[in-house]
């Protein structure tokens, strides 16, 4: 069901795939093989531009890909934030050690006294880690912007960026390419009764929208404040911002592939079209 989008799609230079959905922690398991356990990580490719958002434990999967698809690999890998469910898969990523490839890594949502590279040595020391980042044998350079600054990586390629309602800080990322423009919101909480002003600029008339969908309406009200959002929500901000196709994101590690099949039928039945992320899935915005 999931991968029907993008099959049914003309072939197109612009398309999304998924490499981790879950949020806060990897869930393998059987009750997640579906949907998938690893955490963030969504590939989307512009013509021959590849960017890659967020590093989470799905990254690891695509690197091997890569490398097996061939070097050198030259990519721009941009962060929603440091939260260690969207960074700790970068350790794993195989490029980072080949010395042919180039990476790119961006942020946009540190305090002045942190970098992208400061974030991703602090995790790649002791204690918590056995070798450091100096051990990436490609050319990695790390970037920041300002939140709100627009991106140009390709030809082509335009970013824009908006801030999002998250512990620390997050940034929400608009991907247009030919005409098309995909959304990547997540981790982010709606303001109680309403939609986020930031968020509903960042993302009207987009033609997909993908977004923080921890949790349900129903379980929300014990999570206000852990900056997170429902898939309720989702639905109505892709109304309330015009948006095409919604697609339900950042999976509670709880939510079993039931339960997501049945957040899945009420969701289409709600909103024709939407799409809850799956590992694996294509999507052509
Ligand atoms: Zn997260
Ligand atoms: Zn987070």
């Amino acid at each position: 069901m999931t991968d029907r989008a993008a099959s049914d799609s003309p072939v197109s230079a612009f398309t999304a795939r998924f490499w981790g959905v879950r949020g806060s922690i990897a869930s393998p398991g059987p009750d997640t093989v579906r949907y998938g356990g690893n955490t963030s990580c969504l590939e989307v490719r512009c013509g021959a531009a590849r960017l890659v958002f967020d590093a989470g434990t799905g990254i690891r999967a695509l690197g091997a890909l890569l490398m097996r698809q061939g070097r050198p690999v030259d990519l721009d890998l941009f962060l929603t934030h440091s939260h260690f469910d969207h960074i700790c898969g970068l350790p794993f990523f195989a490029p980072a050690f080949d010395p042919e490839s180039r990476l790119r890594l961006w942020s946009g949502h540190l305090p002045p006294d942190h970098t992208t590279r400061s974030v991703v040595c602090g995790m790649m020391s002791a204690p918590f880690y056995p070798i450091p980042v100096d051990t990436f044998r490609a050319d990695c350079t790390f970037r920041e912007f300002a939140c709100g600054d627009v991106l140009r990586p390709a030809p082509g390629v335009c970013i824009r960026t908006g801030p999002l309602n998250h512990p620390n800080g997050a940034v929400g990322y608009r991907i247009e390419y030919a005409g098309r423009s995909l959304c990547f919101v997540t981790d982010t909480e709606h303001p109680a009764g309403g939609r986020d002003p930031a968020v509903i600029e960042l993302v009207r008339g987009a033609d997909v929208l993908v977004y923080d969908s921890t949790y349900t309406d129903e379980e929300y009200p014990c999570h206000v404040g852990w900056g997170h959002s429902t898939w309720q929500e989702c639905l109505r901000l892709a109304d309330a911002a015009g948006v095409g196709r919604a697609v339900i994101f950042h999976h509670d590690p709880s939510r079993s592939d039931a339960a997501l099949d049945a957040i899945a039928a009420a969701a289409a039945a709600q909103r024709p079209g939407t799409l809850v992320a799956a590992e694996g899935m294509e999507l052509v915005p």
